[in-house]
């Protein structure tokens, strides 16, 4: 599932690529901008925010797309088969050098580039970001005490990034029940901190690991291990489906945690 990292990784691969290039055609597979064409002009950079991605173009254009779930781009050389089945591709984009496909995104959007503040002015602070602020991070993380550390962490208008692997890892990283309150954290400055050092820690890679240890099936502490001993106590890794503060089935909001690493506050 796409985080704060794959999408910085995607952008620097995309603006590697294509920076400089003259878009030769576009194809926006979505309805409201299926006749937009954008062809002629010449990609400047592509930058992330949080989970968003901004690719800014010549004439002051911005392809703006989101990764939700499981969207992601790819890039092929032209001619090139694509990994993929053709009608699950949101937007293309061919230049002399490359074909960027964008497959699965729920957002793709094409606007004028003073309008991006409109996408990100309610995203809270990019810990992956130039202009990363600790201090607000934690005043948003803080702001409401009642509220699940859960549910705080996956807030992008609290730290923008993290998403369910990230939640998980962190929780089980700070010895914390995924479901007690903000206002119950003994150091939130720490888990703030630890966000911003798991995000960078793997920015770039293409990988997430946050046990220190890259080999394949060793690289987190819970998320995905339901059963598993859990990697400090050997206490087997429970799953909860649903989002935790709200009871619904929603897939991205699985929790993962060990319950001996992360008793819940009422319970020592
Ligand atoms: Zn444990």
């Amino acid at each position: 599932m796409p985080e704060g990292d794959t999408v910085y990784l995607a952008a620097q691969r995309l603006d590697r690529a294509l920076a400089g290039q003259i878009l030769r055609k576009t194809d926006f597979r979505v309805p409201r901008f299926a006749t937009s064409d954008v062809s002629g002009h010449t990609v400047e950079e592509v930058v992330p925010r949080g989970k968003h991605l901004f690719l800014r173009m010549s004439g002051g254009w911005t392809l703006h797309t989101h990764f939700m779930m499981d969207g992601e781009w790819h890039l092929y050389r032209p001619g090139e088969r694509w990994r993929g089945p053709g009608w699950q591709a949101r937007v293309v984009l061919t230049t002399d050098d490359w074909v960027a496909v964008g497959w699965r995104l729920p957002v793709v959007e094409l606007m004028r580039r003073e309008d991006e503040a409109r996408v990100t002015d309610h995203l809270g602070p990019d810990p992956l970001g130039d202009d990363w602020d600790a201090g607000e991070a934690l005043r948003r993380l803080t702001a409401d005490p009642e509220r699940s550390v859960s549910a705080a962490l996956l807030d992008q208008s609290v730290m923008a990034g993290p998403g369910n692997v990230y939640r998980c890892e962190l929780c089980f990283l700070r010895g914390l029940d995924p479901w007690s309150r903000v206002g119950d954290l003994a150091a939130p400055d720490k888990l703030v901190d630890l966000t911003k050092r798991l995000l960078e820690a793997n920015r770039g890679s293409g990988r997430r690991v946050t046990t220190g240890d890259p080999r394949r099936g060793h690289e987190l502490w819970v998320y995905g291990r339901r059963g598993q001993p859990c990697r400090r106590c050997g206490t087997p890794i429970r799953r909860r489906d649903g989002d935790p503060s709200t009871g619904s089935a929603d897939d991205e909001r699985v929790t993962y945690w060990c319950p001996n690493c992360q008793p819940s506050p009422g319970r020592d």
